[in-house]
């Protein structure tokens, strides 16, 4: 058994984050099922949001209000006052230990518009933001002398009585299974695009978190809120930042006109996220997608060549390299791609994990980053909102998480679970069941995609979760043919896509029962929102194999909701 006082699961920013303070004060080590410089964060491109006001002037109380609104008044406005608070903080202390972030002439943080940002607020490195943040973050954790479990996969959470007691995880090399007995468990294990077709997600992204959560009795938060980014390379979904749109990039239809006119007259391409994604889908499914296809131009033409290759040289060499389209030239073929969750575990502000809609605590676990649910982003998320709560949150949760484990008593490991998870892992890798992982995946991501994507309604939604509990069912008859130990990527495919079906039932039976339209969820069957019955938090779990439903309330500090326009 291995003894740590605090184990993170992930080395994304928000894990990195955190393992620095924790680190601090008590033992601390980081399990990473990539080795942490792969994780998601590193792809992010467009930026990190503080209100420092280089490029106009902003404040704290603007970037409040629009992560407010952009949210549909769906966030917890506690919450988000400390994100914007803490905002310029935590950005310079990201300057302050090497981020190479990119300059304005008299040499401050340069600032360029998003998304639903009043302001420009979103701090950047051309568009290697992540890659910079994700490599400098890691260099200091080195530094901090941490230890890491690189390439470990963590396959269950050790619960006791009520508490946290550790994990279970294997060595992806060797295949060995071990306990990890700590008084605190971090998770941040990042988002779950990989529950659909067309997505911005890196493949490790499949939601092991929300999944070992569900299945140690816990609950998850408002599953059903999915973010589709407005602008993924036609059929293969990776990114082009909004920092594209946000330099001056359009939207054009098969007509050549600039269609958010008709959406968001006031805003045009820089309209939030979900507001964006359902124009696009609404030009494709009305015929007027390029050449009647299912996609519509990006065109960033007349930034010139100069100002492409600076301040994006990345996705030049994206798009030509995945589409042979030369964005200097051409206009950029793109589609919605499935980018981001805004539902996760739920926490208090200092990451603890609650339960209930008494937000009880759970001892010793805690959570934050894309996985958790605090919540920052309610129904809609801000680009550039996102790392910014992967820093804020994880410093916050290493803080918390390591003054617990300094006074907490060491909660007896159930050796139990061990046991079982090993046997379950012996019986996976001798099973010669008839179904196929990658073939059950790929079925759970058309039915996501094609019943619980952009537009959502009853009677899709219902053949959803039938289409998602029958692939549980098969995944229970998945046959392995690779049977050895070491480094079988096989097995983690069958584990991850166990996790996939886990969760995704969950986010169809919270869209299914959530029956008004609020920031990513559209019903086309109750398009409007309805704050009457719906100004709430979902609150998900398990109980004899089913999902069982219950509601909070959310925390509203200065703004009532109003209309949202832009
Ligand atoms: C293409 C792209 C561009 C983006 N651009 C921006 C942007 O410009 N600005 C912005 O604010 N946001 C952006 N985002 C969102 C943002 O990058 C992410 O939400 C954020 O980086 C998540 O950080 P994280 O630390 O929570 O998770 P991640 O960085 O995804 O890290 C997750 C970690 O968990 C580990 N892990 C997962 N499962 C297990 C397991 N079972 N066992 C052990 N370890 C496990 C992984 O190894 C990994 O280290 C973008 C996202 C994408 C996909």
């Amino acid at each position: 058994m291995r003894e740590h006082d605090v184990v993170i699961v992930g080395g994304g920013l928000a894990g990195l984050r955190a393992a620095i303070e924790a680190g601090r004060g008590v033992d601390t080590a980081v399990v990473s099922k990539l080795h942490p410089l792969r994780s998601h964060t590193g792809a992010a491109q467009g930026g990190i949001a503080a209100s420092l006001g280089n490029a106009s002037r902003d404040s704290v109380e603007e970037h409040l209000f629009d992560t407010v609104k952009g949210s549909d008044y769906l966030c917890d406005q506690d919450a988000v006052e400390i994100l914007v608070k803490e905002a310029p903080g935590n950005v310079y202390d990201l300057e302050h230990i090497g981020v190479v972030f990119s300059r304005t002439e008299d040499g401050k943080i340069a600032q360029r518009p998003f998304g639903g940002h009043s302001k420009p607020r979103a701090c950047y490195a051309a568009d290697w933001t992540g890659h910079t943040v994700l490599h400098t973050i890691y260099e200091q954790s080195l530094i901090a002398g941490l230890r890491f479990y690189d390439e470990w996969y963590a396959l269950a959470i050790a619960m006791n009585d009520g508490a946290c007691a550790g994990i279970v995880a294997m060595n992806i090399a060797t295949g060995d299974i071990e306990a990890f007995h700590a008084k605190a468990v971090i998770f941040a294990t990042g988002g779950y695009g990989r529950a659909y077709r067309i997505t911005s997600n890196a493949y490790a992204n499949t939601g092991d978190g929300l999944a070992l959560v569900l299945n140690a009795g816990l609950q998850v938060q408002d599953m059903e809120f999915v973010q589709f980014h407005p602008t993924g390379l036609y059929q293969q979904g990776i990114l082009v930042t909004e920092g594209a749109r946000g330099e001056g990039g359009y939207l054009l239809n098969d007509k050549d006109e600039r269609f958010m006119e008709r959406y968001a007259k006031e805003k045009m391409e820089l309209a939030p996220r979900d507001v964006i994604s359902r124009a696009i889908q609404t030009e494709i499914n009305e015929g007027r997608g390029i050449g009647g296809k299912d996609f519509v131009y990006l065109d960033i033409r007349h930034f010139g060549e100069e100002h492409i290759r600076e301040s994006l040289p990345q996705i030049q060499d994206l798009v030509v390299n995945f589409l042979g389209v030369d964005p200097i030239k051409q206009p950029i073929p793109i589609q919605p791609t499935a980018h981001y969750s805004m539902g996760g575990i739920p926490t208090d502000v200092h990451g603890q994990v609650i339960f209930g809609p008494e937000r009880e605590p759970v001892p010793g676990l805690y959570a934050a980053g894309e996985c958790a649910c605090v919540s920052v982003h309610g129904a809609n998320r801000l680009g550039t909102n996102s790392l910014l709560e992967a820093v804020t949150f994880g410093r916050r949760v290493g803080i918390a998480a390591s003054e617990f484990a300094s006074e907490a008593k060491n909660v007896p490991f159930p050796e139990e679970l061990l046991s079982q998870v090993k046997e379950d892992v012996d019986k996976l890798l001798g099973s010669t069941g008839k179904e196929s992982a990658p073939l059950i995946r790929t079925e759970l991501q058309e039915t996501m995609t094609n019943l619980c994507g952009i537009f959502r309604k009853e009677a899709d939604l219902r053949n959803c979760i039938e289409k998602v509990r029958e692939l549980r069912e098969r995944a229970d008859d998945v046959g392995i043919h690779d049977r050895s130990r070491i480094f079988n990527t096989e097995l983690i495919d069958v584990l991850e896509t166990r996790n996939l079906l886990e969760f995704s039932e969950v986010i169809a039976v919270g869209a299914e029962a959530r029956r008004e339209s609020r920031g990513a969820h559209f019903r086309t069957d109750y398009p409007k929102r309805d704050d009457g019955n719906w100004l709430k938090h979902t609150l998900a779990w398990r109980e004899k194999g089913g999902v069982v439903l219950d509601y909070k309330d959310i925390v509203i500090t200065k703004y009532q909701p109003r209309e949202r326009r832009y």
